[in-house]
């Protein structure tokens, strides 16, 4: 036997033994002993009532057993009536699975338990009833006899409360919680019942008898109806039941940390325990994970392993509930499994919370002391398992859900900073480059010193405008001016001036310009104006609007001794020529009006 039920397996038999030896001696001298069929029949009804009467749900007792043992103690002397019972009560938990936790340990220690339980209770409330001056058999009824029936049935119940407060002690149970004086008060309403059965029966008159438990039957057949009620409402308030209520609340809480808190609080008046693990199973990540870890009351911090190892890992692997109720004597193979940890362990239970056809996580309670945890303990650990495992898919989904929503946020987040400090980066460089690009393109199509077109842009727009006079049929004329003698004025006046002298001239040439002439400086006091669909005639006034407007200039504000002028040569495209052949034609002109005395346009 496993050492958790030594306790509760000795006084079972100690109890026994002594109920035994008195009910033996007893018995020896009982001369009332019935016939075997009746026998039988009284344990019959006493196995009915058990079965239909009011479960009070926990403490396992049937409150409507009072009916029996009360009547049986007034009809048969109290060693009879207190073996027939015990008899109904030894055979009970054989019978019923639920009452015995489906552990066959603890069926035979609560027949034993039960049966010695149920003649003391009767020999106890027998003799009682008879010190209390009782008539027996009992076959009227009158106040005289109140007070032995009083008697009787307080004895017999205060028997009952004891020995079963014993026994719960010595099963390490919760006493208080579940001996409630409710309890006592619902088998003492049965006991009238009980002395009208033993009073009818006692009148021999057994057809009024037939009658009484015929209507007892339906009695207690529909009781049991009210029972269920009240088990319902009972089992409502019970741990398990509130364990599923949390579940039920979690639904919207949605915490899987809160969830691990409310199965601890449930745990704790089910089981004793100074270690509690609720581990999840991480299947993407191959792990376990510590969810609720908590040791002597003080919880651990989170924690992760990798999912076979250790003996949980076996549980994930397997899937089967583990119990070891003595760790140094476990089985070698588990034993090898387990991580040495160095701490001491006596007693183990996991249980795999199955979840869709997949174990997503487990339960384990352990002691330091063997022999802590039975069978029946590992039912009611499967059964809350079962509570527990909905509501942790559930709580998880939710969880995976939120952390899904947190990543996508921070993601967005990122993305979005990533993007308005790409955005801010590009405009950025944007700026620069056609900062830069501009300044190259002006370097590339300007003369520095006069801001004019440079001779590189000169030759591009006029092989331009040659195109586009070719393609109109306009007329293009082009026009080159020289400073006169500007040597002089250079070599007179300074450099200085002279800069200032081409600035103020490429000036009045641009002045005078339409928008769609160009003028460049083409040369060091050489400058070309390209005219588009101006005649020569023209060309030629416009050239002297020029030359004069350079002659008349205030130029002696500049220097006093400065005077400029400007030989202009002008010729317009014959429609054949290139633009090498226009520029040497122009040139030429420019000569002829050197050649011809300087400050003119030919
Ligand atoms: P002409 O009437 O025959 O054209 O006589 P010129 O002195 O103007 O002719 P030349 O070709 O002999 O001299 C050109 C002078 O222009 C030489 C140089 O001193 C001056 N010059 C050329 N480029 C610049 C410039 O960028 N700045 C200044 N200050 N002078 C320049
Ligand atoms: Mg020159
Ligand atoms: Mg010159």
């Amino acid at each position: 036997m496993i050492p958790r039920y030594r306790p509760l397996a000795t006084y079972s038999l100690l109890l026994a033994a002594a109920t035994g030896s008195w009910l033996a001696w007893e018995l020896a001298q009982a001369a009332d002993f019935p016939a075997l069929w009746i026998a039988a029949l009284c344990v019959g009804f006493n196995l009915f009532v058990f079965q239909f009467g009011i479960p009070t749900p926990w403490v396992g007792l049937t409150s409507m057993e009072r009916l029996p043992q009360i009547g049986l103690l007034l009809v048969f002397s109290p060693p009879v009536a207190a073996i027939i019972c015990a008899v109904a009560s030894l055979l009970w938990p054989m019978l019923n699975r639920g009452y015995s936790q489906g552990s066959l340990t603890v069926a035979w220690i609560r027949a034993v338990h039960n049966a010695a339980m149920t003649a003391l209770m009767l020999l106890a409330g027998g003799y009682a009833y008879l010190a209390a001056g009782g008539r027996h058999p009992l076959d009227g009824f009158g106040a005289a006899d109140l007070l032995p029936l009083a008697a009787m049935a307080l004895a017999a119940q205060a028997v009952n409360v004891a020995s079963m407060a014993l026994f719960y002690k010595f099963d390490r149970r919760d006493v208080r919680a579940l001996i409630k004086p409710v309890y006592s008060v619902m088998d003492l309403i049965f006991v009238p019942a009980g002395v009208l059965a033993a009073v009818l029966y006692n009148a021999r008159d057994p057809a009024t008898f037939a009658l009484f438990v015929a209507l007892m039957v339906v009695f207690v057949l529909s009781f049991s109806g009210i029972g269920r009620v009240l088990t319902a409402e009972d089992a409502e308030r019970s741990p398990l039941a509130r364990l599923f209520k949390a579940g039920g609340a979690l639904h919207g809480a949605r915490r899987m940390d809160e969830l691990g808190e409310r199965i601890l609080a449930e745990m704790r008046p089910l089981f004793r325990f100074d270690e509690f693990y609720l581990v999840l199973v991480d299947r993407e990540e191959r792990a376990l994970d510590f969810r609720v870890h908590e040791v002597r009351g003080e919880r651990q911090p989170a924690a992760r392993a990798p999912i076979h190892e250790g003996l949980f890992g076996w549980v994930v692997e397997t899937g089967d509930p583990l119990l070891v109720s003595d760790w140094p004597r476990a089985p070698a193979q588990l034993r090898e499994r387990a991580l040495d940890t160095g701490k001491e362990t006596g007693s183990v239970m996991a249980v795999p919370l199955h979840h869709a056809g997949a174990v997503a996580g487990l339960l384990s309670v352990q002691h330091t002391e063997p022999g802590i945890y039975s069978k029946a303990d590992l039912n009611l650990l499967q059964r809350l398992a079962e509570h527990v495992a909905g509501a942790i898919a559930d709580a998880r989904a939710f969880e995976d859900l939120e952390d899904y929503r947190l990543r996508l946020e921070e993601r967005v987040a990122e993305r979005t900073a990533e993007l308005e400090q790409a955005g801010r980066d590009k405009e950025r460089l944007i700026a620069a480059l056609r900062e830069q690009s501009s300044a190259l393109e002006r370097e590339s199509r300007e003369d520095a010193l006069t801001g004019l077109a440079n001779r590189r842009h000169f030759l591009q727009r006029l092989a331009a405008e040659f195109e586009v006079a070719q393609a109109v049929g306009q007329p293009l004329t082009l026009a080159i001016a020289d400073l006169d003698r500007f040597k002089v004025v250079n070599d007179r006046l300074g450099h200085t001036v002279g800069d200032e002298a081409l600035k103020r001239s490429a000036a009045l040439m641009r002045e005078l310009c339409r928008d769609t002439d160009l003028v460049a400086r083409i040369g060091g006091e050489e400058f070309a104006m390209i005219l588009p669909g101006m005649p020569l005639g023209t060309a030629a006034e416009f050239c002297e609007r020029i030359r004069r407007a350079i002659e008349q200039h205030e130029w002696r504000f500049v220097h006093p001794q400065l005077r400029v002028t400007v030989s202009i040569g002008v010729w317009q495209w014959d429609g054949r020529a290139d633009s090498t052949a226009l520029m040497e034609a122009a040139d030429a002109q420019l000569y002829r009006a050197k050649r011809d005395g300087r400050n003119r346009v030919a």
